[in-house]
């Protein structure tokens, strides 16, 4: 099933308690499927979880923007515009020991008019006495404002309550369910909008508005060999002359949205350049979010090469990408349309892969051979004893081990496991999931 996740910007001035606040609601009441060491690190988003209701919290005051010259810089301006422009909810922090400071007031007529749902939250209410401070806030025009302690943790839960308010149940994926839906993300002048033009030149494509989700979005819909495809757009790729802001240094919004809405992503790399902690972070996501993924080298053309140039480039991408080793890599050119026409064969295949189903006798034989050629390790002298593996689900493929007991299943075993299973199925460019079940039904 594919969730629209609804999305919630966090906007506030400077050292109003803005990333105190997004850590706290992550620590509370986060669900993350993995920690990805090189990926966790200085992240400006997260999926949230709250009363069974899933949303991407997003700190605004982490996104850098670029100039012209390339130099980065923040602006709580462009924050709040990007928020309105993305978001589906804004929560707009306020600081309620210094009060309405002037840029307070700018920023909440700024959002005020933009019809989307604000919730005004005054930070730093650390006790019973401080209540009084909120009052003042109300001056703001934005409603009954949610007083919070994002150090203390208080009142988090009613802040939570009141999200979930303005979360509107969005379609969870209108037309199309079985069209293979495609995202192609990566940072700025990689090269996505001339791959999309290279992709679609020769099919024919219907172009589309999306309604219900981002509004600037166009999605492409085309068949090739049979197959339905629909092209997520992404920062408003087909779309002329329709950003005005500078470029966000992470495009990172854009990138999630897509990557939320779609089956298989293409990570694009510029292949004049390495990996770039910025690749880490989408590619990061793509995992998470349990997507197909391909790579993409673009701008081949202008690589001086021999004969072990691509090879070389492979190794820095599985070093560099270490927990998408799983995702097909092609080196292409968007100019010279060298590969472009494998790509649209490469994600059918990869969706084909996400989606392969293996029946329970397949795989007890499977892990049976695996347990005699490696016998699971045993923990503290208890030894892990496996009782059977089934499939539960795919896209991402998903697998449940029947054991003694989660904790004696090791972290390198279940990889053991994984890997047997990639031997033998494939399952070529999509994550492969492996929960261990308890006797008790406790899960790992
Ligand atoms: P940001 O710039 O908006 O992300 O602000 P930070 O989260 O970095 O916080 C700025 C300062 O405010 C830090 O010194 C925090 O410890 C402090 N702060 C954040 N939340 C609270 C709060 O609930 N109460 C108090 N008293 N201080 C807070
Ligand atoms: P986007 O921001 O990721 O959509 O990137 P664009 O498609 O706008 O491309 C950025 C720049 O790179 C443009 O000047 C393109 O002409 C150029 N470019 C894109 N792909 C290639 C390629 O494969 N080879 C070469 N030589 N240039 C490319």
């Amino acid at each position: 099933i594919h969730m629209y996740k609804p999305l919630v910007a966090v906007v506030g001035r400077p050292n109003v308690g803005k990333s105190t606040l997004f850590n706290a609601i992550v620590k509370k009441r986060v669900s993350i499927v993995e920690d990805i060491p090189g990926v966790t690190r200085d992240r400006i988003y997260f999926d949230a979880e709250w009363l069974g209701r899933e949303f991407t919290l997003i700190d605004t005051g982490g996104i850098e923007f670029v100039d012209k010259d390339n130099r980065i810089f923040t602006s709580m301006r462009y924050q709040a515009e990007l928020a309105i422009r993305e978001a589906d909810v804004i929560l707009y922090v306020v600081d309620g020991k210094t009060g309405i400071q002037p840029q307070d007031r700018e920023i909440a007529s700024l959002l005020r008019s933009s019809g989307k749902p604000v919730i005004l939250v005054v930070n730093k209410i650390d006790s019973v006495e401080q209540e009084m401070n909120i009052y003042e806030f109300y001056g703001l025009s934005l409603g009954d404002p949610v007083g919070v302690s994002a150090v203390n943790l208080m009142n988090l839960g009613d802040l939570l309550d009141e999200v979930l308010k303005n979360i509107k149940e969005v379609p969870v994926r209108e037309e199309d369910e079985s069209a293979v839906h495609v995202a192609l993300v990566g940072r700025p002048n990689v090269g996505k909008s001339s791959l999309t033009n290279a992709l679609l030149g020769k099919e024919r494509v219907i172009v589309s508005d999306m309604a219900g989700t981002t509004r600037d979005s166009i999605d492409t819909h085309w068949r090739h060999d049979g197959t339905e495809f629909v092209l997520i757009d992404t920062a408003g790729m087909r779309r002329k002359g329709k950003i005005d802001l500078p470029v966000e240094r992470y495009s990172v919004v854009r990138a999630l949205r897509a990557i939320d809405r779609s089956d298989v992503a293409v990570l694009v790399l510029d292949g004049t350049e390495g990996v770039t902690e910025q690749d880490k972070k989408i590619a990061g996501y793509i995992h998470e979010a349990g997507k197909g993924c391909i790579i993409i080298v673009n701008k081949w053309d202008l690589v001086t090469k021999d004969s072990k140039t691509s090879l070389r480039y492979t190794d820095d991408i599985r070093r560099e990408l270490a927990f998408l080793q799983y995702a097909p890599v092609l080196y292409a050119s968007a100019l010279t349309h060298q590969r472009v026409e494998r790509l649209a064969d490469l994600v059918k295949y990869v969706s084909e892969q996400q989606h392969m189903r293996v029946s329970t006798s397949v795989l007890n034989e499977l892990i049976a051979d695996a347990q005699l050629t490696n016998p699971p390790p045993t923990r503290g002298g208890r030894p892990l004893k496996i009782y059977y593996l089934t499939q539960a689900s795919v896209a991402p493929p998903t697998f449940v081990l029947f054991v003694n007991d989660p904790a004696l299943l090791h972290f390198s075993y279940k990889r053991y496991i994984e890997n047997r299973l990639r031997e033998t199925f494939g399952f070529e460019g999509t994550p492969v999931r492996i929960i261990a079940r308890g006797k008790k039904g406790e899960d790992e």
